[in-house]
């Protein structure tokens, strides 16, 4: 390895032995970035208790090396130990730009990071590439609540670092031959020296994970209430699919945060995003149109979301709602007669 390569490293996380899927996607993005810096190479660090299988994962995804630290002290995230380890990795090894997932685990992990290695990090971006005239990192973000993008340069500190929301990068394309390099260091520091202790880890089998789901109804303020809901929920059921919502309705209670598609809630990309009673304002926008199909449903024929359907149904979404209900589970009632298992 030359000490004149620039290393653009990508954090992959990972519970319980098995990576989030927003790690590929920061592999994808800095292969694109390593195109576009000339003798740079794109490298990841994986941290946890028994994990080195997932290396084999990232080099498919990307990596041409993968920086391990394999502790018991790791099996489970706390932030010290993975901050400590990884800003020990970081100065020893000189990463010229550093992603990480803005998940919840990668948010607490990036700023601590940054802090401890005295260096920038721009959250949240919507969009990574290497600015052509200085060749640093140009990171862009949506700012005064999404009404303006900044882009975002870290000039003077290395690592350039950010974070990005799972599904706002495409997954890459799987490399299944590829191979790479496997660097071993120790973590340098033993139970006793954490404070904080885990007493027992309760799985959050309760929280929706949006994210990744093929199929997403999402209902918003034109759905009036929280017992309106319940159409929404036998649609995205009879789809095989999980239920979203505009802002309004998480600010309203009618259902709980994990459910909000948009600039402050989540991004998706399902193969199908069925939108009712939603406008379509930007915030929420920037959230789902990147969904291979969006359907629309709206009373308003000049509402702004059709704008970006590719399928838009004027009408009352409590006639057009129950009728797709009924016509989905026809069809697969059908297609379950005749021996296949898709509507
Ligand atoms: P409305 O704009 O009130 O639209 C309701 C729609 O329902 C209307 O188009 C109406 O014609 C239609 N309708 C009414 N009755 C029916 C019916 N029976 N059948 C069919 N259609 C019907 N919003 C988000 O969604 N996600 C975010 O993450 C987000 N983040 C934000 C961040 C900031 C900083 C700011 C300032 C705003 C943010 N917003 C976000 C809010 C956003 O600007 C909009 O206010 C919001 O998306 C509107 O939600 P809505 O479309 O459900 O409601």
């Amino acid at each position: 390895m030359s000490e004149n390569v620039k290393k653009i490293w990508t954090f992959i996380e990972q519970e319980h032995g098995k990576a989030h899927p927003v790690s590929w996607e920061l592999l994808g993005a800095a292969q694109k970035l390593s195109a576009d810096l000339e003798g740079s190479e794109v490298e990841a660090v994986l941290l946890g208790n028994q994990v080195e299988h997932i290396a084999d994962e990232a080099y498919r995804y990307g990596a041409k090396r993968v920086y391990l630290i394999d502790d018991p002290v790791l099996s489970v995230y706390r932030n010290k130990p993975y901050a400590s380890g990884i800003s020990r990795l970081v100065e020893k090894y000189k990463p010229e730009i550093f992603l990480v997932g803005a998940t919840i685990l990668g948010r607490d992990l990036a700023g601590s990071i940054a802090t401890q290695v005295k260096t920038g990090l721009t959250a949240d971006c919507t969009e990574l590439a290497i600015d052509p005239d200085k060749k640093i990192l140009a990171a862009t973000r949506p700012t005064f609540g999404g009404n303006l993008m900044a882009t975002i340069l870290c000039q003077k500190h290395r690592p350039q670092m950010a974070t990005v929301r799972p599904r706002v990068l495409p997954m890459p394309q799987p490399l299944p031959q590829a191979q790479g390099e496997l660097i071993r260091e120790p973590l340098g520091l033993t139970e006793e020296d954490i404070p904080v202790k885990l007493i027992r880890f309760i799985p959050s089998t309760e929280m929706l994970n949006i994210e990744y789901a093929d199929v997403i109804v999402s209902g918003g303020r034109g759905v009036g209430s929280p017992e309106g809901f319940k159409v929404i929920k036998e649609l995205a059921d009879a789809l095989g699919g999980v239920v979203g919502a505009s802002r309004p309705v998480i600010d309203a209670g009618w259902l709980p945060r994990e459910h909000q598609v948009g600039q402050t809630g989540k991004t998706v990309r399902p193969k199908l995003y069925i939108a009712a009673g939603i406008s379509g304002a930007v915030q929420h926008r920037v959230g789902m149109s990147g969904a291979d199909f969006i359907l629309a449903i709206n009373t308003d024929p000049n509402a702004p979301i059709f704008q970006i359907a590719d399928l838009a149904i004027v009408g009352d979404l409590f006639q057009v709602i129950p009728e797709l209900t009924t016509q989905v589970k026809q069809l697969r009632q059908q297609s379950q007669l005749a021996g296949g298992n898709h509507a």
